[in-house]
């Protein structure tokens, strides 16, 4: 079955066309035929495509809305040149990556006008990004008619986290009027690599008791506690901006710092919101860069507040990791993702440093060889194993779109 998986962001729509044989399951041979982007959709647009075994396209043009972004991307994987489809035909179902499924959406679902109405009542919680999901799944109707789409969500896998951790210390009525809560964001790179992880330590992915910590440090970070499969903690919050420090995002922080800073700079609540979200972090601390790569080079080249943004990114992160070693009881396995997880194995030292005495060990050899593929990383002292596992999001939701369209088929 060819799925064609999309992203679609506020201004951009990624792209990947999933083979995927077999039966739900037990699928086989996984195959990336093509993926891309379009970015900066509303202007000038910039149209990004690399097919399997032929060299990569780029192409600019004027796309004015997604609609138009989807069809150019049906568009050019007809191509000759591209050879990832002859027939728009061959898509025999779309899997979308939606960000905010609030209480309703605990899995994945086909979608249909009841989902699109459910999706439509997350879009207080998340303004930026549930509205161009919509428009995604309505440029597909218009252009592939019926094809069945599915929703992947992002908070889903965290919903099975219990009151005492999605529930701040605020009036409980904020709550129940406005659904304030944790909910937790990269749910599917989190399921995808605890599952992974338990597979490369030969366990099964929801065996009970089992006790996974999965840190996905890309842009975005966050971490997950996992216990028997279901997620039990994590560290983003009501929004993508709690917890670890990130590339432009602050993490946690004391919410009155906030009242004081619109006070003394003042700013106004979408001046602080961009002052949290994309100006601080690594970038805020180092006044250089959101980039890790950037900032280890600028480090090693004596610079001392790349240093210090670095340092400040690694204790939160381990302070994290050993709070839910607490959280879970102990633990027996943990994996680094995203692209400073799989690629930094500074980082991953500087995150575990001292943390022998929970069970968590690196070999420095291991540790400084893995890079972009699953390793093992860990001593073989260590009492909890670690791993460095590689995420794949996209795979995950064309597996989930392969498997709810392959069960609503009369067999
Ligand atoms: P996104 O969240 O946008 O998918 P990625 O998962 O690609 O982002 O992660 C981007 C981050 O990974 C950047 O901070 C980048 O510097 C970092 N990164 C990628 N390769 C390396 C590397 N070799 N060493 C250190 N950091 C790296």
């Amino acid at each position: 079955m060819k799925v064609l998986v999309l992203n679609c962001g506020s201004s951009s729509v990624k792209f990947q066309l999933v083979e995927i044989g077999g039966v739900p399951a037990a699928p086989v041979g996984d195959r990336l035929l093509a993926k891309g982007l379009v970015e900066n959709i509303g202007g000038a647009a910039l149209l990004k495509c690399e097919a399997e075994g032929k060299p990569p396209l780029r192409e600019s043009g004027e796309i004015l809305e997604h609609k138009i972004a989807v069809e150019r991307v049906l568009e050019l994987l007809g191509r000759p040149e591209v050879g990832a489809l002859r027939d728009r035909r061959e898509i025999e179902a779309v899997g979308h990556r939606v960000v905010h499924g609030g209480e309703r959406f605990k899995a994945s679902v086909l979608m249909d006008e009841d989902v699109l109405r459910g999706i439509e009542d997350c879009f207080d919680l998340a303004p930026l990004h549930n509205p161009p999901n919509v428009k995604g799944y309505r440029a597909v109707r218009d252009l592939l008619g019926d094809v069945p789409q599915v929703a992947v969500f992002d908070t889903a896998f965290h919903q099975t986290m219990e009151p005492q951790a999605y529930l701040y210390g605020l009036p409980y009525v904020l709550y129940e009027r406005h659904g304030i809560r944790r909910y937790g964001f990269h749910g599917t790179s989190h399921r995808f690599v605890s599952r992974r992880l338990a597979e490369l330590m030969g366990r099964g992915p929801a065996e009970p008791g089992l006790r996974l910590i999965t840190c996905h440090l890309g842009n975005g970070c966050s971490v997950a506690a996992i216990r028997g499969g279901r997620s039990v903690d994590t560290s983003m919050g009501f929004t993508p901006l709690e917890g670890l420090v990130m590339g432009t995002r602050s993490g946690d922080l004391d919410p009155a710092i906030l009242l004081h800073v619109m006070r003394k700079e003042e700013l106004g609540p979408w001046e602080v919101g961009a002052l949290l979200n994309k100006h601080s972090g690594l970038l805020g601390i180092s006044g250089l860069s959101n980039d890790m790569r950037s900032l280890l080079e600028a480090e090693a080249g004596g610079n001392e507040r790349a240093r210090l943004a670095v340092d400040v990114f690694c204790y939160r992160l381990k302070k994290y990791i050993a709070a839910y070693v607490g959280a879970l009881g102990g633990i027996d396995g943990l994996a680094f993702a995203g692209g400073i997880g799989e690629n930094a194995p500074k980082i991953r030292e500087r995150s575990l440093a001292g943390l022998a005495a929970l069970g968590l060990e690196l070999d420095a050899e291991r540790n400084g060889a893995a890079r972009g593929t699953d390793a093992e990383i860990g001593t073989g002292a260590s009492k909890a194993r670690v791993f460095v596992v590689p995420t794949n999001e996209e795979l995950l939701i064309a597996r989930d779109t392969f498997e709810i369209v392959s069960a609503r088929r009369p067999s």
